[in-house]
């Protein structure tokens, strides 16, 4: 089927990162101002949010001032000269600590810089500073942190959700253009449906993990969180593509998604799973979720039912396969090798070292997820709980592929509910169950993006709500331009 229309793509809102950079190459501004600009709104709005672990002050200045010399000089720094970036903390730059909102990585400073970020920056992005999450990005409401939660700025009594609720925060303020996030198991999508922004996560492989800080291996992503579909197809074809630091990226061409043209919602099949849609949303879910399904009817888009029966195990999986690579990869934090170490006592051994090293670094939901994870790999329960969670993501992933022979793309609610207060005091299963529409995608590694869905009345606060889109692994450039197309349905605030 061809969806390609001959409607332009320059529908554009001036906030978006396309325009913004456009005055900086117009001349109508440059890089130091609008740098400037944000690091003072840093300073107005994030003692209340504590969205950044650190502001890169004078790396930013210089960076910038290289950025508009080039320009002045007739140079082409690339793609993102004059965007100001902010970086979650668990991805390593070079410059500024990399410190996963944890103690034991308190003062850890990468030799190296993740390839995601060396891209945007040889593209001329700027990086403004590191933001904070939850603990090795464990969590759903930013909560986790060594050094205090995130605050959502639609309302500083919510969380911004998590894991990538400083970068979702960040955004939301205005305190950068756009953000890096991680995606484990929803942490990009939930944070920006929390506070309003565009995240997304790309196929698994599609972004390099190179100087990304491990949790769990086959289901992380790194991707975008903006105020645009654009503007996270700008930076997604900026960061992805083969690279030889990560055996798992795909030699798969990237596309330009926007540059193909909008896509005709007309005859475009949208599959709207059932088990996404219950009496268990918040009622707000429902009916916003119910008006843009009204609106893409009258757009043209044939609406498909579907069945997604495995949706509800797509939690348990996640909390068996994640903790257990977790579990892995979080071993190397041992004080010697590295991380925070313990005071060695007179007469300890090692062993003993160890385990005080490790209590003294980690918080608790890190500790869980490590005796959770040691649990379903050790002798006697791997077959009961790992094999049977493998066995478990080969059926979601099936089941994904039936039901893209029905539909072209997948649309529901990114989360059941808006953002909750801050110290909701959810038990660990009921914070896990935020993942429910999210985590799937993770465990087929198909790519997926929230979208803004409008506001929802919660309590007296008015809370954005977000659009979950997902399509077959490696189609971006088909999820991307549908994305937009759908957002151009919502009135841009
Ligand atoms: N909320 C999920 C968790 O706590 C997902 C986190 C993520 O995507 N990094 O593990």
């Amino acid at each position: 089927m061809n969806h390609d229309s001959n409607q332009s793509t320059d529908r554009e809102h001036p906030d978006d990162l396309v325009a913004r950079i456009r005055s900086v190459r117009a001349g109508e501004a440059t890089t130091v101002d609008r740098l400037e600009g944000m690091l003072s709104r840093i300073d107005t709005v994030d003692p209340a949010l504590n969205a950044f672990h650190e502001v890169l002050g004078e790396d930013a200045r210089r960076h910038a001032e290289s950025i508009d010399a080039r320009l002045a000089a007739g140079d082409d720094p690339g793609p993102l000269a004059g965007a100001i970036v902010a970086v979650k903390d668990n991805l390593c730059t070079t410059e500024g600590r990399t410190t996963c909102s944890s103690k034991m990585l308190e003062h850890y400073r990468s030799p190296f810089e993740a390839t995601a970020v060396e891209r945007l920056r040889n593209a001329g992005a700027t990086i403004v500073g590191k933001t904070n999450l939850d603990e090795f990005a464990m969590g759903s409401s930013s909560e986790n942190c060594a050094w205090g939660p995130v605050r959502n700025p639609h309302g500083v009594d919510r969380v911004p959700g998590g894991s990538s609720g400083g970068s979702a925060a960040a955004v939301a303020a205005d305190c950068a253009d756009v953000a890096l996030g991680s995606d484990t198991g929803g942490s990009i999508r939930q944070p920006a449906a929390f506070c309003g922004c565009v995240g997304f996560k790309p196929t698994y492989g599609r972004i390099s993990r190179y100087g990304l800080v491990a949790f769990g291996s086959s289901l992380d992503q790194i991707g975008p969180i903006g105020r645009s579909v654009r503007d996270a197809s700008l930076l997604y074809e900026v960061m992805a593509g083969v690279d030889p630091h990560d055996a798992t990226t795909s030699e798969l061409p990237v596309e330009s998604p926007l540059s193909e043209g909008t896509i005709d919602l007309r005859g475009l099949r949208v599959g709207i799973p059932r088990e996404h849609v219950t009496d268990e949303n918040h009622p707000g879910v429902t009916e916003r979720f119910a008006e843009t399904l009204d609106t893409l009817r009258s757009a043209g888009v044939t609406i498909v039912d579907v069945d997604l029966p495995l949706t509800h195990h797509g939690i348990s999986t996640y909390y068996v396969i994640a903790p257990a690579e977790a579990s892995s990869n979080l071993s190397r934090y041992d004080g010697i090798r590295y991380g925070h170490r313990a005071e060695a006592l007179p007469g300890e051994g090692l062993e003993e070292l160890y385990a005080r090293t490790r209590s003294e670094g980690f918080g608790p939901e890190v500790r869980r997820r490590i005796m959770l994870g040691t649990y379903v790999l050790s002798a006697g329960y791997y077959d009961a709980y790992y094999t049977r969670a493998l066995k478990v993501r080969r059926l979601i992933k099936q089941e994904f592929d039936g039901v893209f022979s029905q539909c072209d793309v997948l649309l529901g609610p990114t989360t059941p509910t808006p953002a909750f207060r801050l110290g909701a005091d959810l038990d660990p299963v009921s914070m896990y169950l935020n993942d429910v529409y999210t985590v799937n995608a993770n465990i087929a590694g198909i790519p997926a993006i929230s979208i803004p869905g409008g506001f929802v009345e919660d309590e007296g606060d008015a809370l954005p709500v977000g659009l979950h889109l997902q399509a077959p692994a490696f189609a971006e450039s088909l999820l991307l331009r549908t994305a937009s197309a759908v957002e151009a349905t919502h009135a841009r605030t």
